[in-house]
């Protein structure tokens, strides 16, 4: 694969850019491999990235019911940060952030990631006293976290709706400067063109129907395109992971599928050099300007079990009114563009990265809506899990079985309720 650098971009510019090869290869699907991943979204290309660099299992592949990337991997928000306080949430989480910040480097590929800092905006003492228990944690733990005061966040994002009339008022934010965004289709490419160089098999249109067990293993994967085997199975299929969970026989997964939707503006010029964030009452709020221009926001899920990937009239107006409580100025914006994607909502609001009751198989799943931030190190630590066999220390508790164990990782203390765990 030719690498991207300055040299080979000088050499291209000479030669009507004649010199560049595919991104990754169109491979013909095998009858039997080491690994695996079903589910070509950023946690699936992550996982076979690391398994094959990390861990130098070379015979993988990545198997996708439709195009690569094509699922919530194209649909977030984008957002990414660490400001996570519960035990293994937290290394897990800042653990990704450190992959962040290499990672153009590491993939050779420009994921556009850009620490802008995310600002969460507080309305009230008791929100702001939660917020100081958990920006102090972080501070523990040498995590980057400041609170703002209402001078300072003024002068930084003037046009905030300040009012003393506001819908909410704001009284000051928790801040994480190492936070941003980055551009997700360039990080599914990113982690495509790494695998494959690497000799992963990226298979796209090939959709997993079924699978033959025999003892307690699977023995055998039934495609669209035929059967195959292999030696260890990796779900990594975000909102459909109940259906390969019913699919394996297996019954009770602690997870529900909902819908979330996000929203484009038309481009605008720079505006908001922020992510800003809210959560009060019934309105929760996200908002960032995409390098093109358009801002891009989201909000709570539909409240109900879906499998839909269609945005729906209700949640815009709900998202509209969030947005023009704390930016006013948005008003006349023309919107773009709004979609949905499956979220896979967990009882607690944390993942699972573990064993199964089936011996080769392993899963990866219940990311909520904040599996994008992860996606470096839920692909590292998949990886990890299906090379070794065993959870590592970070992940030990997030398994199928912390509810019998009484270890509920929930950040939110929202209780065992899928759709409050946003
Ligand atoms: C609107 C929205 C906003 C979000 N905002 C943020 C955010 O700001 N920050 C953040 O951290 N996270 C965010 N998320 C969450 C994040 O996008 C997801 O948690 C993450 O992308 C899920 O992992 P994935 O990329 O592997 O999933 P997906 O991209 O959904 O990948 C799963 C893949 O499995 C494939 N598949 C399913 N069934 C089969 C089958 N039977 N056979 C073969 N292939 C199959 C699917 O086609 C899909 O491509 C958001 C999500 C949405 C929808």
């Amino acid at each position: 694969m030719t690498r991207f650098n300055a040299w080979n971009v000088l050499k291209n510019g000479f030669i009507n850019q004649t010199g560049w090869q595919r991104q990754w290869r169109d491979p013909v699907l095998k009858k039997e491999y080491d690994v695996v991943i079903v589910g070509a979204g950023l946690h699936g290309l992550a996982t076979a990235y690391y398994l094959a660099k990390n861990h130098k299992i070379n015979n993988i592949a990545v198997l996708e019911k439709g195009w690569l990337g094509g699922g919530n991997a194209g649909r977030n928000t984008t957002i990414v940060r660490s400001n996570y306080m519960m035990p293994g949430n937290h290394e897990f989480y800042e653990h990704s952030l450190k992959l962040w910040e290499n990672l153009s480097h590491e993939l050779n590929y420009n994921v556009m990631f850009s620490q802008r800092a995310h600002v969460n905006l507080f309305h009230s003492p008791a929100a702001r006293d939660s917020n100081a228990r958990r920006y102090n944690t972080m501070l523990l733990h040498n995590t980057d976290a400041e609170f703002w005061n209402l001078k300072k966040l003024k002068k930084t994002i003037p046009h905030l709706n300040y009012g003393p009339n506001a819908r909410f008022p704001i009284m000051g934010a928790a801040v994480q400067k190492r936070a941003g965004t980055a551009r997700h289709d360039a990080v599914a490419w990113g982690y495509a063109r790494a695998a494959d160089s690497l000799g992963v098999d990226i298979i796209q249109n090939c959709e997993v129907n079924g699978f033959v067990r025999r003892a307690n293993n699977i023995d055998i994967i039934e495609t669209s395109r035929g059967q195959i085997k292999a030696k260890k199975v990796g779900f990594a299929v975000a909102g459909n992971t109940s259906r390969l969970w019913q699919m394996a026989g297996l019954d009770s997964l602690p997870i529900e599928s909902h819908k979330l939707q996000a929203f484009v503006t038309e481009p605008l010029k720079p505006i908001l050099d922020q992510v800003v964030v809210f959560g009060v009452g019934g309105a929760h709020f996200y908002i960032s300007q995409s390098d093109k221009g358009g801002l891009v926001f989201g909000g709570d899920l539909d409240w109900y079990k879906s499998y839909a990937q269609r945005g729906n009239l209700p949640i815009v107006q709900d998202v509209a009114e969030a947005a023009l409580s704390i930016l006013p100025c948005l008003g006349r914006v023309r919107l773009l563009r709004h979609w949905s994607g499956i979220m896979d909502m967990t009882m607690d609001g944390s993942f699972f990265i573990c064993k199964t009751p089936i011996d080769n198989l392993y899963l990866n799943a219940g990311w909520n809506y904040g599996g994008f931030k992860t996606t470096p190190a839920s692909g590292w630590h998949f990886a990890d899990l299906i090379a070794n066999n065993r959870p590592n220390k970070i992940i030990n508790n997030h398994d199928l079985k912390r509810f019998e164990k009484g270890v509920n990782i929930d950040e939110r203390g929202a209780g065992p309720d899928p759709k409050l765990h946003g």
